[in-house]
């Protein structure tokens, strides 16, 4: 059997460590080509090694001394600086892993998808950034967009074989974070350590924040608009704390279809790394009987406002979902900086949206200006709350 060729742009992440567990699982089956990062230089430069990759790049270019010098006789090539992310980005192979978080990671995924390659996308904030100039660009290149996001993927799969037009409604799971219990009192002085502490899954710090805002599920409302063509009133978000059914779909018979699994990332990844065939993984098996009760509830979107405003910014669609992400960027930042409480994110991504939004942007460069623009907005927008 040949190697498939890899390439994880965001490899020292939570989503990168999954995946690369699995290569590592089976290296008779993969040759790996890019290992990317923000700056964690000696950690990438360990990866690059234990797995011989082509190429390792730090995003951040002040910190390509420290990677030369940690892969020094190593055969591995050490570049850094955004547009050497986009270069390693576009090297041909058979699937890339789009798991750098934010934005910043739009131009690299973009990149990828120039190859007409596959691209497996954890990355939801560049779709959510992108929409429409990333659908068209894999529309032109015909490149294949595989969701790793676990409730897409899971759409993904009760999708196989059925025809979308047939679709009644999709309906994303929510587990409703560490705060789903809490009063606006308690919300209003809820900690970082206390966002990042997820109950079901193990993520990055500013996924997490996400999930406690329920800003996670909003940027999944619009992930999966854009994936999946139906429309917004047919996508709904129900509250299911257990996480263990990941999204359903239901077709126009009243069957709806399920995917199940654990809290584990590596098995909507693995699903994405040998579809349309299967892999092993080591994940635990679900033990249904002791988990004895699955559990479901309408969310609350006074307490939690954030799946509200991304709904509107997908209804109002044009540069809407980037303000909304950029300035969601900007006040989980701050947030983690301790600089602003846990509600005023929300409220400062709702003012966001409540000034005068840029035309809808018609290429990579447009959205790039639009994500600066509100960036910077939003940093305005910071020193009054
Ligand atoms: P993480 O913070 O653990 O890792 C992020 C990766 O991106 C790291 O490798 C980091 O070095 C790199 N990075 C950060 N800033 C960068 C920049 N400015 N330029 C280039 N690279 C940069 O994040 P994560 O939890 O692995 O999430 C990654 C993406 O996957 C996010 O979009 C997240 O929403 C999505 N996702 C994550 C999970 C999960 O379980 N962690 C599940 C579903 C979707
Ligand atoms: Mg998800």
């Amino acid at each position: 059997m040949s190697k498939r060729s890899i390439s994880i742009l965001g490899a020292t992440g939570s989503v990168g460590a999954s995946t690369l567990d699995l290569v590592r699982r089976n290296p008779e089956a993969w040759r790996v080509s890019a290992l990317t990062a923000n700056c964690s230089a000696q950690e990438l430069a360990v990866l690059a090694r234990e797995f011989s990759a082509e190429i390792a790049v730090v995003s951040d270019e002040s910190c390509l001394p420290e990677l030369r010098e940690a892969l020094a006789g190593s055969g591995v090539e050490a570049a850094g600086g955004v547009t050497a992310l986009c270069e390693a980005a576009a090297r041909p192979v058979d699937v890339t892993i789009a798991a750098i978080v934010g934005c910043a990671g739009l131009a690299p995924t973009m990149a990828a998808i120039e190859t007409g390659g596959t691209i497996a996308l954890a990355n939801k904030e560049a779709l959510v950034s992108a929409g429409d100039v990333m659908t068209a660009a894999i529309a032109r290149t015909g490149a294949t967009l595989l969701p790793v996001d676990s409730e897409h993927n899971a759409i993904f799969q009760c999708l196989q074989g059925n025809d979308v037009a047939e679709v009644r409604w999709i309906t994303l799971t929510a587990s409703g974070g560490p705060f789903r219990t809490w009063t606006a009192e308690q919300l209003a002085a809820a900690t970082p350590e206390q966002a990042v502490a997820h109950p079901n899954w193990d993520m990055g710090a500013k996924i997490s924040v996400d999930s406690a805002t329920m800003m996670n599920k909003g940027l999944e409302f619009i992930e999966a608009h854009h994936l999946f063509p139906v429309g917004l009133d047919r996508l709904r978000i129900v509250i299911h704390p257990q996480s263990v059914i990941h999204s359903m779909v239901e077709y126009r018979d009243g069957s709806t279809l399920a995917q199940l699994g654990p809290s584990d990332m590596r098995v909507p990844i693995a699903s994405c790394l040998a579809w349309p065939k299967r892999m092993d993984t080591p994940c635990t098996p679900l033990d249904l009987p002791a988990i004895g009760e699955l559990s479901f509830f309408t969310p609350d979107e006074q307490l939690f406002p954030a799946t509200r405003l991304a709904r509107e910014a997908a209804r109002a669609g044009g540069a809407a979902p980037a303000v909304l992400n950029a300035a969601n960027e900007i006040a989980v930042a701050a947030f983690l900086a301790g600089k602003i409480g846990f509600t005023n994110i929300a409220v400062l991504v709702e003012q966001a949206l409540n000034q005068e939004i840029p035309p809808a942007p018609a290429t990579l460069e447009d959205v790039l200006a639009v994500d600066r623009q509100a960036r910077h907005r939003a940093a305005q927008l910071l020193e009054s709350c």
